[in-house]
């Protein structure tokens, strides 16, 4: 499924972290976020345009290691 509207890094230092995985799996309203098997994080892709662009899952990840961008609107980062 393609998303058009939303996009979402996460680097990849903080994405094989259990305990950041898991934060962002809990924090994230819409389920854009969920843990695979050894702990890592899986970026949920067909949830993304369901971003409300809450900045849950920046403010819960360590500083720089999220960025959720805004596809329609060049690509600006929240
Ligand atoms: S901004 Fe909010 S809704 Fe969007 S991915 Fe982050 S936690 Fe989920």
């Amino acid at each position: 499924m393609s998303n058009l509207f939303i996009d979402v890094e996460v680097a990849p230092e903080a994405a094989s972290d259990p305990a950041v995985a898991a934060k962002l799996a809990e924090v994230c309203p819409v389920d854009i976020y969920a843990t695979r098997e050894d702990g890592s994080l899986r970026v949920v892709r067909e949830n993304l345009d369901e971003c409300v662009l809450c900045r849950l899952c920046i403010d819960a990840a360590p500083a720089g290691t999220v960025t959720v961008r805004k596809l329609y609107d060049g690509g600006a980062a929240i």
